[in-house]
């Protein structure tokens, strides 16, 4: 008997999250996709071989993520990479000396950090701007533009970009429109579907979900870019080992049943805060005094658990970070337990002080990762630190 798995995008993706990209292993029938511990596969012949030659080029727990992956975001073709900065530095591989790429002024830390401190050194330029209004990318773009980068929501300030408005412009420039996708997941955002051309994530964050391991993916849908990308992955290498794979696999089983309770308690949690700290202090899309809720109603299908607050002094900060008990202070975010962070001095401490101050990060604001425990226990534990 064969059995059909709703790979296709008809299914539903709560369905999609738990089989696409999957088969029961041949030999036993084992529904979980074996870890392929291998860096070769024997040829049954010579010139003659199934499809795989050496792990570096294909891995089958690998390609099983890869699919699932591509599924979940709605797109053809998935590639996994050894960690999200290993992802974009493979997606920047695309380009060559004398490309321009417009990248959003509050990205991730560690991308500014890599195109300032090493693409940069290697012929590719950069103009950075507030992709919150799609005139300024359009006039950032010039004749040498290769490609527009966004985040939204950005982290940690919350700021949104139009992806359908990202994507006329980008299209208009032949340029392609690459969005970091991890804050939202494909859950809330699927920048594919508003014709993004690359779409890619920390899976180390939401995908991920259980804070042990590290790794990014990019999806694409069109055939001849997913041509480039795979011989990148093949040719730079910097490939995600099997474990790691098989532990995102696991992860995104459960993505939208964990994205709907971040949902659900950065929502409550937001709210909580707004009443408790006046809401121009608490940034958060799903706020309806948050500036661009209209159109983070209008591409997301949900707010997720990144919420951000300003605190107004270091010294608060420091109390607050200290008191609490069940926020853990710690990088990363989008792991099943509440982390609590200080962006100014942690993930955006790479950022030379003057760029934060233009763009608006404070010393003063502290982002929750709002977990899945219950609302109650956070609420409690905010309480008594902001007491
Ligand atoms: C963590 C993160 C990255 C970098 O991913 P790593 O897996 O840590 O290399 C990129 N973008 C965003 C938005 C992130 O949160």
């Amino acid at each position: 008997m064969t059995r059909i798995f709703p790979d296709d995008l008809e299914a539903g993706l709560s369905t999609r999250a738990i089989h696409a990209g999957q088969r029961p292993e041949p030999q036993a029938g084992a529904i979980m996709t074996p870890l392929y511990l291998t860096s070769t596969y024997v040829q049954d012949g010579f010139g003659q071989h199934k499809g795989y030659e050496y792990a570096r080029g294909k891995n089958p727990t690998r390609e099983a993520l890869e699919r699932n992956v591509a599924s979940l975001e709605s797109g053809q073709h998935g590639f996994a990479f050894a960690s999200g900065m290993g992802c974009l530095d493979s997606i920047m591989k695309l380009f060559k000396a004398g490309d321009h790429i417009v990248v959003g002024e509050n990205v991730y830390g560690g991308t500014f950090r890599l195109f300032d401190r090493i693409l940069r050194h290697m012929g590719l330029s950069f103009s950075y701007v507030d992709t919150r209004d799609p005139e300024l990318v359009n006039d950032a773009m010039t004749g040498a533009t290769r490609a527009l980068l966004v985040e939204t929501p950005t982290n940690p300030l919350m700021r949104l970009a139009d992806l359908r408005a990202m994507a006329e412009i980008a299209t208009r420039h032949e340029a392609l429109l690459v969005v970091d996708n991890t804050f939202a997941s494909p859950v809330f955002q699927r920048p594919l579907e508003m014709g993004a051309h690359i779409v890619w994530h920390s899976t180390t964050k939401y995908l991920n979900g259980h804070s042990d391991m590290i790794g990014g993916v990019a999806v694409v849908l069109e055939d001849e870019l997913a041509a480039k990308l795979q011989f990148i992955q093949n040719a730079a290498g910097a490939v995600p080992g099997p474990f790691d794979c098989w532990l995102a696999l696991r992860g995104t089983k459960t993505l939208p049943l964990r994205m709907r309770q971040h949902d659900a308690n950065g929502r409550q949690i937001a709210t909580w805060l707004a009443n408790r700290l006046g809401e121009e202090h608490v940034i958060y899309p799903g706020l309806p005094s948050h500036p661009q809720h209209a159109l983070a109603a209008s591409q997301m299908s949900g707010f997720g658990g990144m919420i951000t607050m300003e605190l107004g002094s270091v010294e608060r900060v420091r109390q607050v970070l200290e008191r609490v008990r069940v926020f853990a202070l710690a990088e990363s975010l989008g792991g099943v337990e509440s982390l609590i962070s200080h962006p100014y001095s942690m993930t955006h401490g790479s950022v030379p002080a003057d760029v934060k101050v233009g763009m608006g990060l404070t010393e003063g604001m502290v982002r929750l990762s709002c977990g899945v425990e219950d609302v109650e226990d956070l609420l409690g534990d905010l309480e008594q630190a902001l007491a």
